[in-house]
């Protein structure tokens, strides 16, 4: 069966019929080359047909519409419980057909992803790459989360390129995806700003869903709209160090009329949720949330505890296989005995609790490192990918941390099954990826995954300069409100690497927005070298309105999220 000239999108509405031995699903129409043809078995589920979607529609976004001759690259998927969970085996020759088994129809999607990273595109004609082997994922909860606020790209960009975006994650093994519903910002589930923040949290929401995701919330379970009554309001707590924070509208639980307000809250999300369900949340203690008050301190082990299990209890009401993700954000920053409280909470009842999340701004907490995970839990983590070192974020172009989170993964590597990565914006795409790998296999090193990333989304005949790029880009990274924190050094070099690449890619790679953002930093780091760290002139001009096009940062509500001022 040819499906001709439709767009990807429409192909995932039309469901397949399975009405002969094998589905072949191709794209562009007959008389044009088709670099790859799928057959998928006869009987087969709808993420099956979206995996194949997904992966055709890259393979022709990477190999154009040239002419590639009359054959099509065969590749067959099948699903073999045996391969385990989550996993695939590619096999096959490089002339002949291609298998790609998956252990279940999310195996058949990363085993896609697997085939399409390590495959290349000469002229049009699609070549299948080396890589043979089984691969299963070591860590079950390989999630993101994407933070939809500041007018920043999951905000503010069109529904259809978050969409698309969701499921380029999902070639990396992504099987997990949070979304927080900001309620301060509102005054109820009726306020039209409120509507439309739902309306798009729903639609990316579904589209995960589709691409075999989970899909939850992160949600600080004390924090309600700006409505709230005052006398219902949470009391400070203390924050000696400063690094707690005290942000959004917070109750108090331990009040009745206050715990009442917070569930019907709850209750109301997850009737805006019921289209898709959710599977999980991450409760947040602090900088969101939050109560001092003598009944609900110290938080973390005592008011936190109460609300989170009513959370639970209410959620499985509705969705028997509910998971819930404690965090420990800011636990005993300073000592309050809320790590000790919370293992002392767990012994005795841990069935309202799935998982603990642990992480800092810098290293990664001792507790569970050192006296073991509250409850016996498995522990995930939350690495900070977005913010780390570097203001406003995302506004010098691509954000490649790999040495930065290879120290931090070193950790905590074998000892989670794990976790969410922070997302402000797709400038910061590449350590999704890095991350999506710790996760995969934890002996995978930052640096392989850069290279298997720079092959796949530009050209193998530049991953080495990439390579080189990116560890010189990640050695200037840290700056605030346009200043380097130190001289920076090889900007010279960075940008003559990135300019001789760009030269030696397809016209389809070097347009795309993955390297646009990539050549844009290392030119902006050239071009800032040379303007003593002020942000001015034609060329910064240039460059960061063309970041602003990319991220659709036209109107962000805060400098955070969009590249700095230029200055005369
Ligand atoms: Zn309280």
């Amino acid at each position: 069966m040819n499906i001709d000239s439709v767009t990807s999108n429409s192909i995932g509405r039309r469901r397949l019929a399975a009405f002969s031995a094998v589905i072949v699903f191709s794209l562009l129409p007959a008389v044009a080359a088709q670099p790859v043809r799928l057959v998928l078995p006869a009987k087969h589920g709808p993420l099956m047909d979206r995996a194949a979607a997904i992966f055709t529609r890259r393979v022709n976004q990477r190999c154009g519409a040239q002419a590639a001759g009359a054959n099509p690259f065969t590749i067959e998927l099948r699903v073999d419980p045996t391969v385990g969970a989550e996993g695939f085996t590619i096999s096959g020759g490089a002339r002949g057909t291609v298998h790609v088994t998956g252990g279940d129809e999310r195996g058949v999607l990363y085993g896609l992803g697997k085939l399409f990273r390590t495959s290349r595109c000469d002229s049009g004609k699609f070549s299948p790459g080396s890589w043979r082997g089984t691969s299963r994922p070591v860590a079950s909860l390989r999630g993101v989360y994407l933070a939809s606020h500041f007018g920043n790209f999951y905000e503010a960009a069109p529904i259809e390129e978050l969409e698309t975006y969701v499921e380029d994650l999902a070639l990396w093994g992504v099987n997990a995806v949070g979304f927080a519903f900001p309620a301060g910002q509102y005054t109820s589930y009726e306020d039209p700003a409120a509507r439309s923040n739902l309306k798009r949290i729903l639609a990316m929401m579904q589209t995960s869903r589709r691409a075999g995701m989970q899909v939850g919330a992160f949600v600080a379970p004390n924090q309600t709209f700006k409505t709230a009554p005052k006398e219902l309001y949470a009391q400070r707590y203390p924050d000696d160090w400063g690094r707690r924070g005290y942000l959004g509208i917070n109750l108090c639980p331990s009040l009745p009329a206050g715990r009442k307000y917070l569930l019907e809250a709850w209750s109301g999300l997850l009737e805006e949720y019921r289209s898709v369900g959710l599977d999980f949340a991450v409760y947040w203690p602090y900088d969101e949330g939050g109560c001092g008050c003598p009944r609900c301190w110290p938080w973390g082990s005592r008011g936190y505890v109460q609300i989170c299990r009513d959370f639970t209890r209410l959620a499985r009401s509705k969705n028997p296989h509910f998971k819930s993700v404690v965090s420990t954000w800011m636990f005993d920053t300073p000592p309050a005995g809320e790590w000790d409280g919370l293992t002392k909470v767990l012994a005795e009842d841990k069935n309202w609790a799935d998982y603990i999340m642990a992480d800092a701004h810098e290293d990664f907490p001792r507790y569970p490192l050192d006296r073991g995970v509250p409850g016996g839990l498995p522990l995930v983590n939350f690495p900070e990918i977005s913010m780390w070192g570097m203001s406003p974020w995302g506004g010098y172009g691509a954000s490649p941390l790999p040495a930065h989170l290879q120290h931090l993964w070193n950790q905590v590597a074998g000892r989670i099954s794990g976790g969410f990565p922070y997302s402000e914006g797709i400038y910061e795409d590449l350590n999704k990826a890095i991350c999506s790998q710790f996760y995969w296999d934890p002996r995978r090193t930052a640096l392989d995954t850069v290279r298997e990333y720079a092959a796949s989304e530009f050209s193998p005949d530049v991953a080495e300069d990439v390579v080189r790029t990116v560890g010189i880009l990640e050695a200037n990274h840290r700056r605030r409100r346009g200043r380097f924190e130190a001289p920076p050094h090889q900007t010279v070099e960075a940008y003559e690497l990135l300019r001789k690449a760009d030269q030696r890619l397809t016209p389809q790679a070097r347009r795309a927005w993955r390297w646009r953002i990539l050549y844009l930093r290392a030119l902006i780091d050239d071009e800032l070298r040379r303007m003593e760290g002020k942000p001015r002139g034609p060329v910064l001009k240039d460059a960061f309105a063309e970041l602003v096009r990319i991220y659709h940062a036209e109107h962000v509500h805060t400098n955070r999220v969009a590249p700095p001022e230029i200055v005369p």
